[in-house]
C-alpha cells in the first residue's frame, strides 16, 4: 500500500547539500510491523518524517495505494497524514496542560469528529491502554510510560491504517518500554507499524520485517514471521474532515485558560494595550480641543455661555431691553453693563513704590456688598472695596492694599483707567463656589473690584475711547486720529472754553493761514455711532506756549501730538449709554437656541465664544492632520510593544502549535486558535477597561482632571476604540501566526524541542 522508489532527501544548509537519506526503495503492507534500525544519523527519522507527511522529498516517488504523492500541495500532505498516519514520538509530544482525555479528543476534534461521538471513542481507547480513571489528568503529571501511552492512544484514536513510532521508547525504563512496545503490538495487529529503534531486541519479539540503515541508504531488508502477515487486508482511510467552527471555538477557549500564568500575562498586556489606546485617545482628542482655544482681542471673558447683545439700529440700550432679555428662556442673567466681564483692572500701588497686588474684573458694589467683612463700603468714585480668593496673592496682601492708594489701569493695555487714584475701604473673601466660576473660564483674575457708579461710569467712558476712531478735517486736510493705539490723542482740558479746540503745529500747519479762529470738523466714530461736531481752534500750542494755552510746563512729558477739548465736550463725545449688553445663558449646550430667540426678539448678537481668534487658524488643518498622525502614531508605538510582549509570552506555545500541527491541524486552524485566544483576552481587557472608564465618569475619586477626560469618551468614541483595538488584536494574531508558519511544522518543532 505504501511504496518508495528511489528516494531521497536532501538537506541544505548554508549552501551545502547533505542527504538525510538516498535512494530508498521500499514497499510496505498493511499487517507488517517493521522495525528501522541503524546508527545514530543513519536516516532513520528522516525516513520516518518523509513516510509520515511531515517533510517533503527531492528525489523519486512514494506511492500510496498506487498514488503518486511528489505533487501534493502542502494541504495535500496535511490530509493525507490526517487519513493515513498516527504519529508516536520519542518525546511523547503531549500538549502538557491538557488532561489525558483532552490530548486524546484533541485529534479527533481535529479530524472533524462528531461531538457525540468523541467522549465514547475516547473513553474506549484510554482504557485500552491501560489509563482508566487518569482521563482528568494533566499530561505534565504522568510519568513517562503512562505519556507514551497516551501517545499510542492518541495515535490510535482515529484509526487511521499506518502507524508510525520514532524511537517510541528512547526515554523509558527498559520496563515500561517492553510494556508500550507490547501494547503497539497487541492494538494495531491490522495496521502498518513502522517503528525506528536502535534497541531492536525490545522489538524483535514482535517484528516481521526488519530495515537497517546506513549512512542514508538501506543496508538490509530482511523478512520474518511473514506467516504472520494477514492475507489482504481492505485499507480504510481514517476520517480527515475540517476542525468545526465549534470545536475550535471550545479549543480556543480551553486554550484561554489552561494556563493561569500565561493567561494572567496575556490579559496584563491587553490591559496595557487597552488603556494605553483610551489614554492616546482621550489625549487625542484633548488636544484637538485646546487647539480650539484661542484668544479675543476684545473679550476677556469668552466662556461659552456669554452672548453678546446689540440693537439691530445701533441705538443706546433702554431698561426695556434689559427686561426683554432677561425674559428669553435659558437667560440666566443680563450683564448689562458689559465692561465688567471684558476689563481686567491691574491693581498697583499709586505711590509708584512698583506694588502690584494682582489682576481683577470691575463689579458693581451691590453684587459683593453682604461679603464684604471688613472696612465699608465706598462713598465715591474715588474708593473702592476688594473681593478676593483667601489664598491668592492680593488675599494675602490685604492689610499693606488697604494701607495705600490703587492706579487702576488696564491689564490688557497698560492704560490708566482713572485719572485719579483709588482708596480700599473694605474688603471680604470669595466663596469657593464664586471662585470656581472666576477660573473656570480660564482668566487669571483674583477677584472683583467693586466701586460705584460714578467711577464705573468714568471707567466705561475711558473704555470707550479706546475703541473710537476719529477725523480731524482741518483746512482741506483729513487726518484720522485716536483708536487704541493711534496719534493725535484726544484729551480734556480745564484750559480750553467749550466749543474751542486746542491744537498742536503739526497740524496746525497743514493750513497755510493762522489756524486759530478757523474751524475744524471732527468725526468720532465707533462700531455704534458716527458723529460729526465743528469747533473753532482756540489756539495752536508748541513748546513755547503750552504753558500759557494748557498750563502744561514741558512738552516732552506728554504727547505733543495731543488735541484738547473742554471737559464737557469731552463728555458730549464719549459719555454715551450702553450700546451693548451680555448675556449669560443658564445651559451652554443650548447656546444656539438661545441666541436664535434673542435674534428674533430684534438684536443683533454673537456668540463670544465663536469670535476667539484661534492660535493656528492658518495652520488649523495641518494641525488636525498632525495630531491625528500622532494618535495614529502612538497607536502603532502600542501596536508593536504588544505585539513584542505577546510574542513572548507566546514563545512557550510554540511548541503547542508545532505539536497540533504535527496531529493534523491545518495552518489555518491554527491561526484561529490564536485569534480566538487572543479575542478573548483582548475582550476581557475590554470590558476591564470600560468598566474603569465609567468609575473614573462618576468622579468617585474626586480628581478633577480623570472625569473630565473621560467625559471625551461617549458611545461612538468606545465603540470606535473597540473596532480598532479588535482589529490590532485580528492583525496581532495573524502576524503571530504567519511568522510561526514560515517554517514547516517539523522544522519549528525541532527548533522548539
Ligand atoms: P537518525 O534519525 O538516523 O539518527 P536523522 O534522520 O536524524 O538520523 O539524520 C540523517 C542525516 O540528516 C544526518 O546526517 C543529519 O545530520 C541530517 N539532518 C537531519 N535533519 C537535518 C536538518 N534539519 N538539516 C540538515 N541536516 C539534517
Ligand atoms: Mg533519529
Amino acid at each position: 500500500m505504501l511504496r518508495l522508489e528511489r528516494v531521497s532527501k536532501f538537506y541544505s544548509a548554508g549552501g551545502m547539500v547533505s542527504a538525510g537519506f538516498s535512494k530508498v526503495d521500499l514497499e510496505f503492507q498493511l499487517g507488517e510491523f517493521v522495525a528501522i534500525t541503524g546508527e545514530s544519523g543513519s536516516g532513520k527519522s528522516t525516513l520516518l518524517n518523509v513516510i509520515s507527511g511531515l517533510d517533503s522529498f527531492e528525489e523519486g516517488e512514494m506511492y500510496i495505494q498506487g498514488q503518486p504523492t511528489s505533487g501534493y500541495s502542502k494541504e495535500d500532505l496535511e490530509n493525507y497524514r490526517k487519513q493515513y498516519i498516527g504519529s508516536i514520538f520519542q518525546t511523547f509530544n503531549l500538549i502538557n496542560s491538557y488532561t489525558v482525555y483532552q490530548n486524546v479528543e484533541l485529534v479527533l476534534l481535529l479530524s472533524g469528529y462528531d461531538k457525540k461521538e468523541i467522549p465514547d471513542r475516547v473513553h474506549q481507547i484510554i482504557d485500552k491502554v491501560g489509563l482508566s480513571g487518569f482521563e482528568k489528568k494533566k499530561a505534565s503529571k504522568l510519568s513517562g510510560g503512562q505519556k507514551q501511552r497516551v501517545a499510542i492512544a492518541r495515535a490510535l484514536a482515529k484509526e487511521t491504517p499506518v502507524i508510525v513510532a520514532d524511537e517510541p521508547t528512547g526515554n523509558l525504563d527498559s520496563q515500561s518500554a517492553a510494556e508500550i512496545i507490547q501494547l503497539l503490538h497487541e492494538l494495531s495487529k491490522d495496521k502498518l507499524i513502522i517503528i525506528v529503534t536502535h534497541n531492536y531486541e525490545q522489538v524483535e519479539p514482535y517484528v516481521t520485517r526488519k530495515i537497517t540503515m546506513h549512512d542514508g541508504r538501506v543496508a538490509e531488508d530482511k523478512q520474518l514471521k511473514a506467516e504472520d502477515l494477514l492475507p489482504a487486508v481492505e485499507l480504510k482511510a481514517a476520517k480527515a474532515d475540517e476542525l468545526t467552527f465549534g470545536s475550535q471555538l471550545r479549543l480556543g477557549l480551553r486554550n484561554t485558560f489552561n494556563i493561569p500564568a500565561k493567561f494572567g500575562l496575556l490579559l496584563l498586556v491587553f490591559l496595557f494595550l487597552c488603556f494605553g489606546a483610551v489614554f492616546e485617545y482621550v489625549s487625542w482628542q484633548n488636544m484637538g480641543d485646546s487647539m480650539d482655544d484661542g484668544w479675543s482681542e476684545y473679550f476677556r471673558y469668552t466662556g461659552k455661555d456669554r452672548i453678546l447683545v446689540t440693537k439691530e439700529d445701533k441705538s443706546e440700550f433702554r431698561q426695556k431691553d434689559y427686561d426683554k432679555l432677561a425674559g428669553i428662556s435659558n437667560v440666566e442673567s443680563v450683564v448689562e453693563n458689559d465692561i465688567t466681564l471684558d476689563l481686567m483692572i491691574g491693581l498697583a500701588g499709586a505711590d509708584g513704590d512698583g506694588n502690584w497686588w494682582g489682576s481683577v474684573f470691575l463689579s458693581e458694589t451691590a453684587r459683593y456688598a453682604d461679603q464684604v467683612t471688613e472696612g465699608r463700603l465706598p462713598k465715591n468714585a474715588k474708593e473702592a472695596v476688594l473681593l478676593v480668593g483667601q489664598d491668592s496673592y492680593a488675599g494675602d496682601h490685604l492689610e499693606e492694599i488697604t494701607k495705600g492708594k490703587l492706579e487702576l489701569t488696564d491689564d490688557y493695555s497698560g492704560r490708566s483707567l482713572l485719572t485719579h487714584p483709588v482708596k480700599v475701604v473694605g474688603y471680604g473673601f470669595l466663596t469657593e463656589k464664586q471662585l470656581e466660576n472666576l477660573r473656570g473660564n480660564g482668566s487669571y483674575s483674583d477677584g472683583y473690584l467693586c466701586m460705584n457708579d460714578k467711577a464705573m461710569d468714568q471707567i466705561r467712558m475711558g473704555n470707550l475711547v479706546q475703541y473710537c476712531t476719529q477725523e480731524i478735517h482741518f483746512a482741506d486736510t483729513i487726518m484720522e486720529a485716536g483708536g487704541r493705539w493711534g496719534s493725535y490723542p484726544i484729551y480734556s482740558s480745564e484750559y480750553v472754553p467749550e466749543g474751542q479746540i486746542y491744537i498742536p503745529e503739526d497740524i496746525a500747519m497743514a493750513s497755510p493761514y493762522e489756524a486759530a479762529g478757523q474751524d475744524l470738523r471732527l468725526v468720532n466714530k465707533s462700531l455704534y455711532f458716527e458723529d460729526t461736531y465743528t469747533y473753532t481752534v482756540g489756539a495752536a500750542y508748541n513748546k513755547n506756549n503750552c504753558y500759557y494755552y494748557l498750563g502744561i510746563e514741558n512738552l516732552d512729558n506728554v504727547d505733543s501730538t495731543a488735541i484738547y477739548v473742554s471737559p464737557k465736550d469731552y463728555r458730549k463725545l464719549f459719555d454715551k449709554e450702553n450700546f451693548q449688553s451680555s448675556v449669560l445663558v443658564a445651559d451652554e449646550m443650548l447656546v444656539y437656541e438661545t441666541e436664535k430667540a434673542i435674534k428674533e426678539a430684534g438684536y443683533k448678537t454673537l456668540v463670544v465664544n465663536d469670535a476667539k481668534i484661534s492660535y493656528n487658524d492658518d495652520f488649523e488643518p495641518v494641525y488636525d492632520i498632525l495630531i491625528l498622525m500622532l494618535l495614529i502614531g502612538g497607536l502603532l508605538v502600542l501596536f508593536f510593544i504588544t505585539y513584542f510582549i505577546v510574542k513572548l509570552i507566546l514563545k512557550s506555545r510554540n511548541v503547542y502549535f508545532s505539536t497540533i500541527r504535527m496531529l493534523g491541524a491545518t495552518k489555518a486552524n491554527c491561526s484561529s486558535l490564536l485569534k480566538i485566544e487572543l479575542f478573548v483576552v483582548f475582550n476581557l481587557a475590554f470590558f476591564v477597561s470600560l468598566a474603569t472608564v465609567l468609575f473614573l465618569k462618576q468622579d468617585t475619586l474626586g480628581i478633577d482632571m480623570l472625569p473630565l477626560m473621560m467625559s471625551y469618551l461617549e458611545t461612538g468614541d468606545l465603540m470606535a476604540l473597540y473596532v480598532i483595538l479588535c482589529a490590532m488584536t485580528i492583525l496581532l494574531a495573524a502576524r503571530y501566526a504567519r511568522q510561526l508558519f514560515s517554517k514547516t511544522a517539523m522544522n519549528a518543532y525541532k527548533e522548539e524541542v
